[in-house]
């Protein structure tokens, strides 16, 4: 199996405040707690040549979409970039790594990454398969929304799917938790990141 670590919208508008970043405007509670586990995953799909995807909310000044969410993740601007102590290195080391930018549009909300698109224009699926990629292992934000799209439309494409459910936080806990039982329900393994490392190497912190 060819496997891919795929990273769901980990930026700074989701994540609680910080001195160098003390407004952000989604709040996704603990969202920050998703770094730590999602860098040993980083570390351990670097060290196997596995290709990382990340997503990332990129929206438009104006669009449909903040009248439910309010505004943000607004397109180049660091609202939208990465948590910064996420051990990725987006401008230098791109020869495995692929942004997928998703909501750019005025009218889209754009939830999975399987509605975004890399810089030169090629969908999530297609990068997927012209990779031969078949087995996904996902973590970020948020559990109860992008997190959620992106697992479902993964099982609808027929990949195999891993949740990593400590590399992961939602909007709202109980819903987060609904959605985890919907994953599960709909075909996705559920594990936590240190689980599933002690499977492949000898143990984690
Ligand atoms: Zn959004």
């Amino acid at each position: 199996m060819t496997t891919a670590l795929i990273i769901v919208d980990p930026e700074n508008d989701f994540c609680p405040p910080r001195k160098d970043y003390p407004n952000p405007t989604l709040v996704v509670p603990r969202g920050d707690e998703i770094v730590p586990p999602l860098n040993d995953m980083i570390a351990h799909a670097r060290k196997h040549g596995w290709h990382i995807f990340v997503t990332f909310d990129w929206h438009p000044e104006d669009t449909e979409h903040f009248k439910k969410f309010g505004r943000h993740c607004v397109a180049g601007t660091k609202g939208a970039e990465p948590h910064p102590d996420l051990n990725l290195n987006l401008r230098f080391e791109r020869s495995n790594t692929f942004i997928i930018i998703k909501g750019d549009k005025k009218k889209d909300d754009s939830f999975s990454g399987f509605d975004g698109h890399s810089e030169d224009g090629k969908s999530l699926l297609e990068i997927l398969s012209s990779l031969g990629i078949t087995e996904l292992l996902i973590g970020g934000l948020a559990t109860d929304y992008c997190v959620k799209a992106t697992v479902l439309d993964a099982l609808k494409h027929h990949f195999v799917v891993t949740l990593l459910t400590d590399a992961c936080r939602a909007l709202n806990e109980e819903d987060g938790k609904q959605a985890i039982r919907e994953m599960e329900e709909a075909g996705a393994y559920t594990t936590t990141t240190c689980d599933f490392l002690r499977l492949s190497v000898n143990g984690c912190a």
